[in-house]
């Protein structure tokens, strides 16, 4: 079944759900008119539909490999990236003083989720380019600026994040590569990082990695960690690729899904690395290229789940069991499709508020708009992942015994996605990081915008009073939570963080599709299903998140083992 991109709904939401034109309003954003971004959408959804998504299944069949040293990639990667960084998709929210188009990353969302959506697996690599693009633009000196950010922008190199170690996960201060200064002001770099995403390829005629490495004089923790540019070979002044680093991928991983993209371990051998940023002061650094990721990862959940259920669509309107017509007309299967439909929405819906916040923080420099930015990007990335999953998951469902069988690409969806919810910050560590940093403000940028859901649900009553006291109510118990939340012990906040933010992004959801019926009666049905049938968990979600940790923690391990 081929992928069509979803262009009218992101037509609709930029227009009318999310408020793309107070971005196009700033002087920074003045070239994002409306007319602007469809040409440019319209372009971008030309390339998935046409170009990447026939790579999904080849990349699937053909995992990336390691032979004698070097990576293989699947075929016809090599060509399909070139069509991506040639349409100039890798720097599309790169600054235009190194060769980028500027764009706003409310756009940059919508074409990442929908090359997300069409083939993952090679998406991986130019969504990578453009964090450590954002990342040494704020961070690096302008040598190194203007030696790599060009390459990076035109594509021609790529970049990869290198934070994970054996003993280094989710606690990124626990790593221990190492970063000797040496006389010309540059540093050898020795360790070893494990799961590096397109820790090396066939087609980038450079491969720029980032990494998490400590100084000589290093505190412990993630205080003592610095961050230094490792390039696969050392470029001249020219940015010329010159004689190689010692930097080399040892194995490539055997995954669950996500075939086509080689996950490295990386050996660093006192490969020369370049100090991006202060000394001692790389998780800063870095949390530029994580932030930046983690809302990339939030579209990648959100382009799996559009193309599941297009798939799964398809499927039920020619499948014919039981009774007259084809299954689509059972209710069981008209209920997941619905879902499916509606969850997509609203995640979709999410991820491209927070990037109209990330957009607005960045043009006005206001700090409610960088606060909300901040908030929601947990949000976007835990249940924009949550979603793909699920969604995937039921499209399996939808396809009967034929979705567990490899043809119809149903399963792979729900492979490759399901490790979105792992990488970038696991969905747990999101959460958390929502209910401890993003409550630091004493729930502030999260009561004005709850505020905000109010109020649009109060002018709403007028045409939608039934689904608009839904919405209001359920905000109003959000609220109480939140008031409850900031008061409690931090590890009671971590006992119910996954809750409150699935309660959050429920509440969220219903809003942006009331949002959506109120302003075209042709979608109040999917609001329907989004505020009767899916927000009512949010009452459950907040249970949890009263009931805090001592009752998890009356189980003992030896309980549990049990
Ligand atoms: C396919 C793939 C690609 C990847 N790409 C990259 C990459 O390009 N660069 C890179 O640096 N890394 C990459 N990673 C690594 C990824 O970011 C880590 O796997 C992830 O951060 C989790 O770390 P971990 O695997 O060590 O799990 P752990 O940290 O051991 O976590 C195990 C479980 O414990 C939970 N947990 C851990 N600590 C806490 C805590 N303090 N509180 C509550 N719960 C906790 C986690 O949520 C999780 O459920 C990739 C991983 C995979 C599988």
């Amino acid at each position: 079944m081929p992928y069509r991109a979803p262009l009218a709904d992101y037509r609709f939401l930029l227009g009318h759900v999310v408020g793309l034109d107070q971005v196009a309003a700033t002087d920074r954003f003045a070239e994002a008119t409306p007319e602007t971004v469809e040409a440019i959408l319209t372009e971008a959804g030309k390339l998935c539909e046409e170009v990447l998504a026939p790579l999904q299944r080849p990349g699937d069949m053909h995992p990336a490999r390691l032979e004698n040293g070097v990576v293989r990639t699947p075929p016809g990667y090599a060509e399909g990236y070139r069509a991506i960084a040639e349409g100039g998709w890798v720097g599309i929210a790169a600054d235009p003083a190194h060769g980028g188009m500027g764009l706003p990353m409310a756009v940059t969302t919508a074409v990442n989720e929908m090359m997300s959506a069409a083939c993952l697996s090679l998406q991986l690599n130019p969504l990578l380019t453009q964090g450590q693009i954002e990342a040494l633009e704020h961070h690096a000196s302008d040598e190194l600026k203007a030696l790599y950010l060009p390459k990076l922008i035109s594509g021609e190199w790529s970049g990869t994040m290198n934070l994970t170690e054996p003993q280094a996960g989710s606690d990124v201060g626990a790593v221990r590569t190492r970063a000797e200064p040496l006389p010309d002001g540059t540093h050898a770099i020795t360790g070893q990082k494990i799961y590096i995403t397109w820790g090396d390829t066939d087609f980038n005629a450079n491969v720029c990695h980032l990494v998490l490495a400590r100084l000589p004089d290093a505190e412990p923790g993630t205080r003592g960690i610095s961050l230094f540019l490792v390039p696969k070979f050392l470029p001249d002044a020219d940015g010329n690729p010159g004689p190689r680093n010692a930097v080399s991928v040892v194995s490539l991983e055997e995954k669950l899904g996500l075939h086509g993209s080689p996950t490295a371990v990386m050996d660093y051998a006192e490969a020369k690395g370049w100090l991006v940023g202060a000394p001692h002061k790389g998780m800063a650094a870095m949390f530029t290229m994580m932030n930046n990721a983690r809302l990339g990862v939030g579209a990648q959940g959100v382009g799996v789940a559009e193309a599941a259920t297009q798939a799964a669509v398809a499927y039920a309107m020619e499948r014919r069991q039981g009774g007259q017509g084809t299954i689509i007309g059972h209710a069981d299967v008209r209920r997941m499709l619905a879902v499916m439909r509606a969850e997509t929405f609203s995640a979709r819906a999410i991820a491209l508020a927070c990037a109209v916040a990330i957009d607005m923080g960045r043009a006005t420099g206001q700090a409610e708009w960088q606060a909300r930015a901040a908030l929601l990007t947990p949000i976007a990335k835990a249940y924009g992942t949550d979603v793909g999953i699920e969604v995937a998951s039921m499209g399996v469902q939808v396809h009967g015994g034929t979705g567990f069988i490899e043809g119809t690409g149903a399963a792979q969806f729900l492979r490759d996605v399901r490790v979105t919810a792992i990488y970038e910050g696991t969905n747990g560590i999101q959460a958390m990081d929502l209910v401890g940093r993003k409550m630091m403000d004493g729930g502030e940028a999260a009561f004005r915008l709850l505020q905000e859901i109010e109020d649009a649900a109060e002018t709403a009553r007028h045409t939608r009073p039934e689904l608009a006291n839904d919405v209001w109510a359920a905000t109003e118990a959000l609220r109480e939570a939140t008031e409850l939340l900031v008061g409690q012990e931090m590890q009671d906040r971590f006992a119910g963080a996954v809750p409150y933010l699935r309660a959050f992004a429920r509440v969220l959801g219903a809003h942006y599709h009331l949002t959506a019926a109120v302003a075209d009666p042709a979608r109040e049905p999917l609001a329907r299903v989004a505020i009767r049938r899916l927000l009512p968990e949010h009452a459950a979600l907040l249970a949890q998140v009263r009931e805090g940790a001592a009752g998890l923690y009356a189980l003992s391990p030896e309980d549990l083992a049990a």
